[in-house]
Protein backbone atom coordinates (compact mmCIF):
# COMPACT_ATOMS: atom_id res chain seq x y z
CA UNK A 1 0.00 0.00 0.00
CA UNK A 2 1.12 3.46 -0.77
CA UNK A 3 1.36 5.09 2.36
CA UNK A 4 -0.50 8.80 1.12
CA UNK A 5 -2.99 6.50 1.02
CA UNK A 6 -3.53 5.90 4.54
CA UNK A 7 -4.09 9.05 5.83
CA UNK A 8 -7.51 9.63 3.87
CA UNK A 9 -9.24 6.87 6.47
CA UNK A 10 -7.34 8.21 9.80
CA UNK A 11 -4.74 9.84 11.71
CA UNK A 12 -1.58 7.87 11.10
CA UNK A 13 1.34 6.59 13.35
CA UNK A 14 4.45 5.41 11.94
CA UNK A 15 7.65 4.53 13.62
CA UNK A 16 11.02 4.65 12.58
CA UNK A 17 13.85 1.95 12.80
CA UNK A 18 17.32 1.96 11.69
CA UNK A 19 20.31 -0.99 10.63
CA UNK A 20 22.25 -1.91 13.65
CA UNK A 21 25.77 -0.81 13.53
CA UNK A 22 27.40 -4.23 14.44
CA UNK A 23 26.61 -7.57 12.63
CA UNK A 24 26.66 -8.68 16.31
CA UNK A 25 23.78 -7.09 17.44
CA UNK A 26 21.83 -8.19 13.84
CA UNK A 27 19.57 -9.94 16.02
CA UNK A 28 18.71 -7.47 18.30
CA UNK A 29 16.67 -5.08 15.44
CA UNK A 30 14.58 -8.60 14.39
CA UNK A 31 13.90 -8.69 18.42
CA UNK A 32 12.56 -4.77 18.30
CA UNK A 33 10.38 -5.16 15.44
CA UNK A 34 8.69 -8.67 17.34
CA UNK A 35 7.91 -6.10 19.97
CA UNK A 36 7.28 -2.82 18.04
CA UNK A 37 4.41 -4.75 15.41
CA UNK A 38 2.56 -4.99 18.80
CA UNK A 39 1.80 -1.42 18.44
CA UNK A 40 -0.13 -1.91 14.87
CA UNK A 41 1.80 1.04 13.39
CA UNK A 42 0.33 2.08 9.92
CA UNK A 43 3.77 1.75 8.45
CA UNK A 44 7.40 1.29 9.52
CA UNK A 45 10.47 3.13 7.81
CA UNK A 46 14.13 2.16 8.37
CA UNK A 47 16.96 4.92 7.82
CA UNK A 48 19.71 4.25 5.02
CA UNK A 49 22.72 6.42 6.38
CA UNK A 50 24.51 8.51 3.58
CA UNK A 51 27.80 7.96 2.72
CA UNK A 52 27.82 4.13 2.11
CA UNK A 53 27.70 2.50 5.93
CA UNK A 54 28.33 -1.36 5.95
CA UNK A 55 24.66 -1.24 7.32
CA UNK A 56 22.61 -0.19 4.18
CA UNK A 57 22.34 -3.21 2.58
CA UNK A 58 20.12 -3.83 5.91
CA UNK A 59 17.69 -1.43 4.87
CA UNK A 60 16.28 -3.10 2.01
CA UNK A 61 16.65 -6.37 4.14
CA UNK A 62 14.62 -5.01 7.23
CA UNK A 63 12.02 -3.07 4.89
CA UNK A 64 11.25 -6.20 3.31
CA UNK A 65 11.35 -8.53 6.35
CA UNK A 66 8.81 -5.50 7.86
CA UNK A 67 6.57 -6.12 4.78
CA UNK A 68 6.59 -10.05 4.28
CA UNK A 69 6.12 -11.14 8.49
CA UNK A 70 4.35 -8.86 9.69
CA UNK A 71 1.95 -7.27 6.91
CA UNK A 72 2.97 -3.94 8.07
CA UNK A 73 3.27 -1.04 5.43
CA UNK A 74 7.17 -0.63 5.22
CA UNK A 75 9.61 2.11 3.57
CA UNK A 76 13.23 2.51 2.51
CA UNK A 77 14.80 5.61 3.58
CA UNK A 78 17.16 6.51 0.38
CA UNK A 79 19.73 9.40 0.50
CA UNK A 80 20.93 10.23 -3.03
CA UNK A 81 24.39 12.73 -2.61
CA UNK A 82 26.98 9.40 -2.88
CA UNK A 83 24.85 7.83 -5.37
CA UNK A 84 24.98 7.91 -9.40
CA UNK A 85 22.13 7.13 -11.78
CA UNK A 86 23.06 4.13 -12.89
CA UNK A 87 23.45 2.96 -9.04
CA UNK A 88 19.94 4.27 -8.55
CA UNK A 89 18.44 2.79 -11.04
CA UNK A 90 19.91 -0.75 -9.72
CA UNK A 91 18.74 -0.07 -6.11
CA UNK A 92 15.39 0.85 -7.38
CA UNK A 93 14.97 -2.50 -9.39
CA UNK A 94 16.04 -4.24 -6.18
CA UNK A 95 13.16 -2.41 -3.95
CA UNK A 96 11.31 -3.84 -6.95
CA UNK A 97 11.81 -7.03 -6.49
CA UNK A 98 11.55 -7.10 -2.50
CA UNK A 99 7.66 -5.80 -3.06
CA UNK A 100 8.77 -2.57 -1.54
CA UNK A 101 6.05 0.17 -2.96
CA UNK A 102 7.67 3.55 -0.81
CA UNK A 103 10.61 4.83 -0.68
CA UNK A 104 11.75 8.56 1.76
CA UNK A 105 13.89 10.04 -0.93
CA UNK A 106 16.66 12.70 0.59
CA UNK A 107 19.61 14.81 -0.57
CA UNK A 108 20.98 13.09 2.74
CA UNK A 109 24.27 14.77 4.81
CA UNK A 110 27.19 16.19 3.14
CA UNK A 111 30.54 14.86 4.94
CA UNK A 112 33.64 15.80 4.20
CA UNK A 113 34.79 11.88 4.72
CA UNK A 114 32.37 10.95 1.67
CA UNK A 115 32.56 13.58 -1.38
CA UNK A 116 28.77 13.94 -3.15
CA UNK A 117 28.68 12.79 -6.23
CA UNK A 118 27.52 14.70 -8.85
CA UNK A 119 24.01 13.46 -10.26
CA UNK A 120 21.71 14.46 -7.83
CA UNK A 121 22.46 18.00 -6.47
CA UNK A 122 18.89 17.67 -3.75
CA UNK A 123 16.05 15.44 -3.22
CA UNK A 124 13.99 17.07 -5.81
CA UNK A 125 16.64 15.61 -8.28
CA UNK A 126 16.39 12.41 -6.81
CA UNK A 127 12.37 12.11 -7.08
CA UNK A 128 12.09 13.53 -10.59
CA UNK A 129 14.33 10.72 -11.05
CA UNK A 130 12.64 8.06 -9.54
CA UNK A 131 9.05 9.40 -11.17
CA UNK A 132 10.49 9.16 -14.60
CA UNK A 133 12.04 5.56 -14.65
CA UNK A 134 9.79 3.61 -11.65
CA UNK A 135 6.55 3.52 -10.10
CA UNK A 136 6.82 4.23 -6.06
CA UNK A 137 5.25 6.13 -3.87
CA UNK A 138 7.51 9.18 -2.71
CA UNK A 139 7.76 10.38 0.87
CA UNK A 140 9.78 13.69 1.41
CA UNK A 141 11.96 15.49 4.55
CA UNK A 142 10.42 18.84 5.69
CA UNK A 143 11.76 20.93 8.47
CA UNK A 144 9.27 23.19 11.07
CA UNK A 145 12.84 25.11 12.31
CA UNK A 146 13.37 25.25 8.28
CA UNK A 147 16.86 23.03 7.30
CA UNK A 148 20.05 24.07 8.89
CA UNK A 149 21.94 25.12 5.19
CA UNK A 150 18.36 27.07 4.87
CA UNK A 151 19.30 30.97 4.66
CA UNK A 152 15.26 31.53 5.95
CA UNK A 153 12.08 29.86 6.20
CA UNK A 154 11.14 31.32 3.27
CA UNK A 155 13.53 29.88 1.74
CA UNK A 156 12.97 26.54 2.61
CA UNK A 157 9.42 26.55 2.31
CA UNK A 158 9.77 27.57 -1.48
CA UNK A 159 12.24 24.41 -1.71
CA UNK A 160 10.12 22.35 -0.83
CA UNK A 161 7.27 23.27 -2.84
CA UNK A 162 9.92 22.24 -5.63
CA UNK A 163 10.19 19.03 -4.11
CA UNK A 164 6.32 18.49 -3.73
CA UNK A 165 5.79 19.22 -7.56
CA UNK A 166 8.05 17.14 -8.60
CA UNK A 167 6.08 14.14 -7.03
CA UNK A 168 6.20 14.10 -3.42
CA UNK A 169 2.98 12.03 -2.06
CA UNK A 170 3.41 12.66 1.72
CA UNK A 171 6.11 14.34 3.87
CA UNK A 172 7.31 13.72 7.16
CA UNK A 173 8.92 16.93 9.30
CA UNK A 174 12.32 16.70 11.30
CA UNK A 175 11.77 16.37 15.20
CA UNK A 176 11.06 19.33 16.50
CA UNK A 177 10.47 19.91 20.96
CA UNK A 178 7.80 23.19 20.21
CA UNK A 179 4.79 22.62 18.61
CA UNK A 180 4.03 25.88 17.82
CA UNK A 181 7.05 25.50 15.24
CA UNK A 182 5.39 23.06 13.69
CA UNK A 183 1.95 25.14 13.61
CA UNK A 184 3.79 27.99 12.13
CA UNK A 185 5.27 25.75 9.65
CA UNK A 186 1.64 23.93 8.40
CA UNK A 187 0.53 27.79 8.02
CA UNK A 188 3.39 28.30 5.47
CA UNK A 189 3.02 25.25 4.04
CA UNK A 190 -0.95 25.98 3.51
CA UNK A 191 -0.09 29.18 1.81
CA UNK A 192 2.59 27.65 -0.51
CA UNK A 193 -0.01 25.30 -2.01
CA UNK A 194 1.70 22.45 -0.37
CA UNK A 195 -1.51 20.18 -0.07
CA UNK A 196 0.09 16.68 0.77
CA UNK A 197 -0.43 14.89 3.80
CA UNK A 198 2.47 16.31 6.79
CA UNK A 199 3.33 13.52 9.92
CA UNK A 200 4.84 15.26 12.70
CA UNK A 201 8.27 13.82 13.42
CA UNK A 202 8.58 13.06 17.29
CA UNK A 203 11.42 12.05 19.32
CA UNK A 204 11.15 11.18 22.77
CA UNK A 205 14.78 12.76 24.60
CA UNK A 206 15.38 10.37 27.33
CA UNK A 207 19.27 11.31 27.60
CA UNK A 208 21.20 15.28 27.31
CA UNK A 209 24.12 13.60 24.60
CA UNK A 210 21.09 12.22 22.71
CA UNK A 211 19.86 15.80 22.12
CA UNK A 212 23.15 17.86 22.09
CA UNK A 213 23.68 15.56 18.72
CA UNK A 214 20.59 16.44 17.82
CA UNK A 215 21.15 20.45 18.48
CA UNK A 216 24.56 20.20 16.48
CA UNK A 217 23.26 18.54 13.42
CA UNK A 218 19.88 19.74 12.78
CA UNK A 219 19.98 23.09 14.73
CA UNK A 220 16.64 21.99 17.01
CA UNK A 221 15.37 24.80 19.04
CA UNK A 222 15.02 23.59 23.12
CA UNK A 223 11.90 25.01 24.72
CA UNK A 224 12.66 26.77 28.27
CA UNK A 225 10.56 23.84 29.89
CA UNK A 226 12.62 21.34 27.94
CA UNK A 227 15.44 22.84 29.47
CA UNK A 228 14.04 22.71 32.81
CA UNK A 229 13.59 19.15 32.80
CA UNK A 230 16.74 18.36 31.12
CA UNK A 231 18.94 20.24 34.44
CA UNK A 232 16.07 18.00 36.95
CA UNK A 233 16.70 14.81 35.48
CA UNK A 234 19.82 14.96 33.94
CA UNK A 235 21.47 12.55 36.74
CA UNK A 236 19.30 10.13 36.81
CA UNK A 237 18.52 8.32 34.20
CA UNK A 238 15.21 6.37 34.86
CA UNK A 239 13.85 9.80 35.60
CA UNK A 240 15.14 11.59 32.67
CA UNK A 241 13.83 8.78 30.94
CA UNK A 242 10.23 9.26 31.86
CA UNK A 243 10.15 12.74 31.89
CA UNK A 244 11.50 12.18 28.13
CA UNK A 245 8.40 10.08 27.92
CA UNK A 246 6.19 12.31 29.17
CA UNK A 247 6.84 15.05 27.25
CA UNK A 248 6.69 13.52 23.78
CA UNK A 249 3.30 12.37 25.08
CA UNK A 250 2.43 16.01 25.57
CA UNK A 251 3.32 17.11 22.67
CA UNK A 252 1.39 14.18 20.73
CA UNK A 253 -2.00 14.41 22.38
CA UNK A 254 -1.45 18.11 21.57
CA UNK A 255 -0.80 17.78 17.84
CA UNK A 256 -3.77 15.26 17.76
CA UNK A 257 -6.23 17.36 18.81
CA UNK A 258 -4.76 19.99 16.37
CA UNK A 259 -6.20 17.47 13.54
CA UNK A 260 -2.57 16.47 12.71
CA UNK A 261 -2.49 14.30 9.95
CA UNK A 262 -0.08 11.78 11.28
CA UNK A 263 2.36 11.09 14.26
CA UNK A 264 6.03 9.50 12.68
CA UNK A 265 7.96 8.14 16.18
CA UNK A 266 11.77 8.15 16.16
CA UNK A 267 11.53 5.01 17.85
CA UNK A 268 15.45 4.73 18.37
CA UNK A 269 15.07 0.86 18.20
CA UNK A 270 13.87 1.30 21.67
CA UNK A 271 10.78 -0.29 22.11
CA UNK A 272 9.89 0.38 25.63
CA UNK A 273 9.85 3.71 25.10
CA UNK A 274 7.52 3.27 22.18
CA UNK A 275 5.40 1.19 23.81
CA UNK A 276 4.45 3.59 26.84
CA UNK A 277 4.00 6.08 24.48
CA UNK A 278 1.18 4.37 21.96
CA UNK A 279 0.20 2.88 25.29
CA UNK A 280 -1.16 6.30 26.11
CA UNK A 281 -2.10 7.78 23.34
CA UNK A 282 -3.82 4.73 21.27
CA UNK A 283 -7.47 5.51 22.00
CA UNK A 284 -6.89 9.17 20.83
CA UNK A 285 -5.68 7.47 17.42
CA UNK A 286 -8.90 5.71 17.25
CA UNK A 287 -11.30 8.15 18.03
P1 LIG B 1 16.82 18.64 0.33
O1 LIG B 1 15.36 18.61 0.17
O2 LIG B 1 17.66 18.51 -0.90
O3 LIG B 1 17.19 20.01 1.10
C1 LIG B 1 18.51 20.25 1.58
C2 LIG B 1 18.78 21.76 1.61
O4 LIG B 1 18.86 22.27 0.27
C3 LIG B 1 17.68 22.60 2.27
O5 LIG B 1 18.31 23.69 2.90
C4 LIG B 1 16.80 23.05 1.11
O6 LIG B 1 16.11 24.26 1.39
C5 LIG B 1 17.84 23.22 0.00
N1 LIG B 1 17.31 22.86 -1.33
C6 LIG B 1 16.41 21.89 -1.63
N2 LIG B 1 16.23 21.80 -2.96
C7 LIG B 1 17.05 22.72 -3.52
C8 LIG B 1 17.34 23.10 -4.87
N3 LIG B 1 16.74 22.51 -5.91
N4 LIG B 1 18.27 24.09 -5.08
C9 LIG B 1 18.89 24.70 -4.04
N5 LIG B 1 18.66 24.38 -2.75
C10 LIG B 1 17.75 23.40 -2.49
N6 LIG B 1 19.63 11.16 6.35
C11 LIG B 1 20.23 9.98 6.00
O7 LIG B 1 21.39 9.98 5.62
N7 LIG B 1 19.56 8.79 6.07
C12 LIG B 1 18.26 8.71 6.47
O8 LIG B 1 17.69 7.61 6.53
C13 LIG B 1 17.58 9.92 6.84
N8 LIG B 1 16.28 9.92 7.21
C14 LIG B 1 15.64 11.11 7.47
C15 LIG B 1 14.27 11.10 7.79
C16 LIG B 1 13.59 12.29 8.04
C17 LIG B 1 12.10 12.24 8.35
C18 LIG B 1 14.29 13.53 8.02
C19 LIG B 1 13.57 14.83 8.33
C20 LIG B 1 15.65 13.55 7.71
C21 LIG B 1 16.34 12.36 7.43
N9 LIG B 1 17.70 12.34 7.09
C22 LIG B 1 18.32 11.15 6.76
C23 LIG B 1 18.49 13.58 7.13
C24 LIG B 1 18.54 14.30 5.74
O9 LIG B 1 19.28 13.51 4.84
C25 LIG B 1 19.22 15.65 5.99
O10 LIG B 1 18.40 16.49 6.73
C26 LIG B 1 19.77 16.35 4.74
O11 LIG B 1 20.65 17.40 5.16
C27 LIG B 1 18.70 16.99 3.87
O12 LIG B 1 17.96 16.06 3.19
P2 LIG B 1 16.66 16.50 2.33
O13 LIG B 1 16.21 15.31 1.61
O14 LIG B 1 15.70 17.23 3.18
O15 LIG B 1 17.38 17.54 1.33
Amino acid sequence: MRTADLFKKKQVLSLEVFPPKRTSSEDTIFNTLEELKWLHPDFISVTYGAGGSANNSKTLEIASFIKTNYAVESVAHLPCINFSKEELLLLLDRLKEQGIENILALRGDISPEHPPCTDFSHADDLIAFIKEHADFNIIGACYPEGHVESKSTLEDIHYLKRKVDAGTDHLITQLFLDNDYFYAFRERTALAGINVPIEAGIMPVVNKKQIERMVSLCGVQLPKKFVKMMERYEHDPIAMRDAGIAYAINQIVDLLAQGVDGIHLYTMNNPYIARKIYEAVFRLLAA
